[in-house]
């Protein structure tokens, strides 16, 4: 064993091999994987071994799409065979809802190049006949599925790596990680400790210890998980010999089941709503190749549904039941990436479907260690999504939540209520004496909208308006028309100060910093000049600013932050998380509130658009700033919580004459899309740049050299390739909800907007045609194949809803940019629920186009 290595990383199962071959097949060949036991010693041996593309998250489904076509390459390195077989698969609706999920995963399917088809329970039936398919209303078709060997899978990933000049060393524990002064590591094993510039956590089941090791409790934990294998059914091989094909897999969404042919029989899963975490707390160190005893009692109600939709595999007899332990994160999806606070420490785990994920997970960290950037859009399963708050209770209430819904619609409006309430602010219990429906922001309870007296604060779950559509619409019209408060604690809020706070900022943000007392607006882009943040940031003193920011992105935002902070101590930044609460009033009438509150002159010149001040609000010691984000005159408070009950009084008593509303969260996101506001994670996100995110006027090049500069100036120069648009839907009863296609008219190449999806494998559409070859290996040009007549997919929905007060739907995306640019090219359709409807392209924002209103 080595004594010295670039990097170790911790764990021989699917995911730290791929993780070890992808750093070697990036140039650092210096490393060493370290195995506590033989390879595949925790989940990976027992997997069901079922791989597919599909994911929530686009970005995702990206990199799962790269994990399957990744197989025939380390099998030709390693000359290990995975034992794959594509069979494809399907996806079963028993209700319209579920067709209606269907149909939103095929249209975001058509922008990633994925090539599913709706199809019929028959035709579904005829690819996979245990099944009665009398149970089902639809299915979708899905090429990009089937199963292999995940031990086989692992070992070939093994073999490769070390054929790249990697080390692998079996039988020796981590016991301990300490860090040395100058950031690099001890790794100290039971056969010695070896010094590491960098170290990665891909302990699957062990993940949490060894997190612990470094003082961090990662938010995983281990489920049990059971499966079945039938014995051989004399229908199955009856079916493999009249086809030649194997049987597809099966997703049951109401039985929460997932089958297909294994051997000659049939393998059936089940995610039971009935669901049990294994070792809570601690992972025993002693846990090896061993199964856990089966318990059929646990997944009866989901078998008993299974048997009624499949009759088929009800007569055959299992041959045996095989319970083992995975982990999780809260939603599902892995952790991975640098961990904030952290030098060189990097996770990879929490890897739900490590078949699925393995090779995408891989490249993005190998790519992030060596290159200093995950190079995709990784926020999905970034270890910075998740605060503090995700501790082991909460992450086992969550997992537990996420587990039994694995299967479960989630609908556009709904909020899930596992480990809630987290955080509450001190209003809290006053905003739910105000009727209102709280939602989750990053563990903090918000107030979404208040229901009317009377009726009871719920959301009413689906995918077209609900029971919110109406008094949405009135604290919309009250605070355009009168005034309205809302809380904005779960904004990100920073202290950045010191005699470098203003070099630093200047070097990290695109806009020039803003003078004593006034504010900017400003994104932040990477060295690749790709949009990583944006911020509201005020000069709060001489070498004082106060930042704030997405909720959501904190984490990440501090982990940019820290990694840029020079070492000669002049820059602190400050998270003030909730040691920080605020209240924002907007509206015509706000300022004469406000003056009612306060002892200093807010008149229009002394309390300019975009100006800063501390300034006493109802008594308390507050920041002011002039702005919101509903686009219209108005402030946003800021207090310590102790202060928060206090303002809020007294602008509720002040606000009584001026016809003051509460609002809430949903009313906010309505107000901004009638202005074009973009929003943070939605239309902008690291695959942007700050041009194609129609941020120009905050892009100053020629301030300083900021990071980033070259590459924002070359895209300036070359001419953004997609361009962020605004458009008005003529929508029916369901607005738009992210990353629907958009289809134009075009009578030219406006160029290609996705990025490669297909490979080379052999593929069958669902009649069983092989498409090898064509739109198989095609990738990008597979989507400009998307076409009905001259219609075109031409892009992506970022994210949309109902503006309440110009009473149109309206929805940001992606586009083209010359198709942006082309005024001819007028005519659009935006798919909602699998139906284009008619939209075009808005210019100007719908609401106060000139900003007159937020100046005055
Ligand atoms: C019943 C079942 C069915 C499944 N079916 C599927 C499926 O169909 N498709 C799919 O994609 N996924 C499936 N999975 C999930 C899949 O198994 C996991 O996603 C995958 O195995 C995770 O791999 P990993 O490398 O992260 O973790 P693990 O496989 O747990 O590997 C971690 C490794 O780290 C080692 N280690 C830990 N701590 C230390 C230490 N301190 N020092 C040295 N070594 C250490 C362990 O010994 C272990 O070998 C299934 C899981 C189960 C249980």
């Amino acid at each position: 064993m080595k004594s010295h290595v670039k990097a170790v990383v911790i764990g021989g199962g699917v995911v730290g091999c791929s993780v070890l071959y992808h750093l070697a097949k990036a140039g650092w060949t210096d490393i060493m994987l370290i195995e506590r036991s033989e390879l595949t010693s925790g989940s990976s041996w027992h997997a069901a071994g079922g791989f597919h593309t599909l994911n929530g998250d686009p970005n995702v489904a990206k990199l799962q799409a790269y994990t399957v076509q990744l197989y025939k390459e380390i099998e030709e390195i390693s000359g290990q065979s995975c034992s794959l077989h594509l069979t494809g698969g399907v996806m079963m609706a028993d209700t319209p809802e579920r067709m209606d999920f269907l149909r939103l995963a095929h249209a975001k399917g058509r922008y990633l190049g994925m090539d599913t088809e709706l199809i019929t329970p028959s035709e579904a039936k005829a690819m996979f006949p245990l099944m009665d398919e009398k149970n089902f209303v639809g299915a979708m078709w899905d090429p990009v599925e089937g199963h292999l060997d995940p031990s086989g899978t692992t070992i070939a990933y093994s073999k490769a790596a070390k054929k790249l000049g990697a080390e692998i060393v079996l039988r020796n524990r981590v016991v301990d990680l300490t860090q040395q002064p100058d950031g690099t590591w001890n790794v100290v094993t039971e056969q010695g400790t070896v010094h590491a510039e960098h170290v990665v956590n891909c302990g699957g089941l062990w993940a949490r210890e060894i997190g612990r090791m470094v003082g961090v409790e990662l938010p995983v934990l281990a489920m049990e998980h059971m499966y079945l294998l039938t014995e051989p059914m004399p229908e199955v091989e009856e079916f493999n010999k009249s086809t030649g094909r194997e049987m597809i897999g099966v997703l049951d969404f109401k039985g929460e089941i997932y089958t297909r042919q294994e051997r000659n029989g049939i393998l059936l899963g089940t995610y039971e709503k009935a669901c049990k975490p294994w070792s809570p707390v601690n992972t025993p160190w002693d846990f090896g190749h061993e199964l856990l005893p089966p318990d059929l009692d646990r997944i009866a109600p989901s078998l008993e549904i299974g048997f009624k939709h499949f009759p088929g595999i009800e007569k055959a007899g299992i041959k045996q039941i095989i319970n083992g332990p995975f982990t999780f994160a809260l939603d599902g999806n892995p952790l991975v990436g640098p961990v904030q606070g952290l030098t060189n420490f990097w996770c990879a785990c929490a890897v739900m479907a490590g078949f699925s994920q393995g090779g995408g997970v891989g490249l993005a960290l190998s790519n992030w260690m060596v290159h200093g950037d995950p190079g995709f859009d990784v926020w999905g399963m970034d270890v910075a999504r998740f605060g503090e708050w995700a501790g082991l209770r909460y992450t086992n209430a969550k997992v537990r939540e996420n587990y039994s819904r694995r299967f479960s619609i989630r609908f556009p409006n709904e909020e899930l209520p596992a480990a809630r309430p987290a955080q509450t602010t001190p209003l809290y219990d006053t905003m739910l004496a105000n009727n209102a429906v709280m939602g989750d922001s990053w563990g903090l309870e918000t107030p979404l909208w208040f229901a009317p007296k009377g009726k009871e604060p719920k959301d009413i779950v689906s995918f077209h308006r609900s029971n919110d559509f109406g008094p949405i619409g009135e604290e919309v019209r009250a605070t355009r028309e009168r005034v309205g408060v809302t809380e904005i604690a779960n904004f990100a809020k920073y202290e950045v100060s010191g005699p470098g706070a203003e070099e630093f900022l200047n070097r990290l943000m695109t806009n020039r910093m803003p003078k004593t007392g006034r504010i900017v607006l400003t994104p932040m882009i990477n060295e690749f000049g790709k949009l990583i943040g944006d911020f509201t940031i005020a000069k709060a003193g001489e070498d004082r600013f106060m930042i704030w920011g997405s909720s959501a992105a904190q984490k990440y935002h501090m982990r940019w932050f820290e990694k840029h902070l020079p070492k000669d101590g002049s820059v602190r930044i400050h998270r003030f998380d909730q040691t920080l609460v605020g209240l924002s009033i907007a509206g015509p009438k706000s300022r004469d509130l406000l003056q009612k509150l306060v002892d200093v002159d807010i008149s229009t010149k002394a309390f300019r658009f975009m100006d800063f001040r501390e300034m006493a609000v109802g008594g308390a010691p507050c920041m002011v700033n002039r702005i919101t984000y509903t686009g219209d005159l108005g402030y946003e408070i800021w207090m310590a919580p102790a202060y928060q009950r206090l303002v809020y009084k007294a602008i509720k008593d002040a606000g009584e004459e001026f016809g003051l509303v509460d609002f809430g969260m949903r009313a906010l996101l309505s107000m901004r899309l009638e202005k074009n506001f973009p929003t943070w994670f939605r239309e902008l996100r690291p695959i942007y740049g700050p041009f194609e995110g129609s941020m120009d006027r905050f892009i100053k090049l020629e301030k300083n050299d900021f990071i980033g500069r070259e590459a924002a100036a070359k895209e300036q120069a070359e001419g953004p390739k997609l361009r962020r648009v605004s458009f008005i839907v003529d929508a029916a009863d369901a607005d738009v909800m992210g990353d629907e296609p958009i289809w134009a008219k075009v009578s030219k190449d406006y160029g290609t907007v996705e990025k490669p999806h297909g490979y080379g494998a052999p593929r069958f559409d669902h009649k069983g045609k092989e498409v090898r070859g064509s739109k198989a290996a095609e990738g990008a040009s597979a989507v400009r194949g998307i076409v009905d007549g001259d219609w075109r997919v031409v892009g992506w929905v970022t994210s949309g809803g109902y503006a309440h007060y110009v009473q149109k739907s309206m929805a940001q995306g992606y586009v083209p940019a010359a198709l942006a640019e082309d005024e001819s090219a007028g005519l659009f359709e935006i798919e909602i629920l699998g139906h284009r409807r008619p939209a075009r392209i808005n210019v100007e924002a719908p609401f106060d186009p000139s900003g007159e209103k937020m100046r005055t």
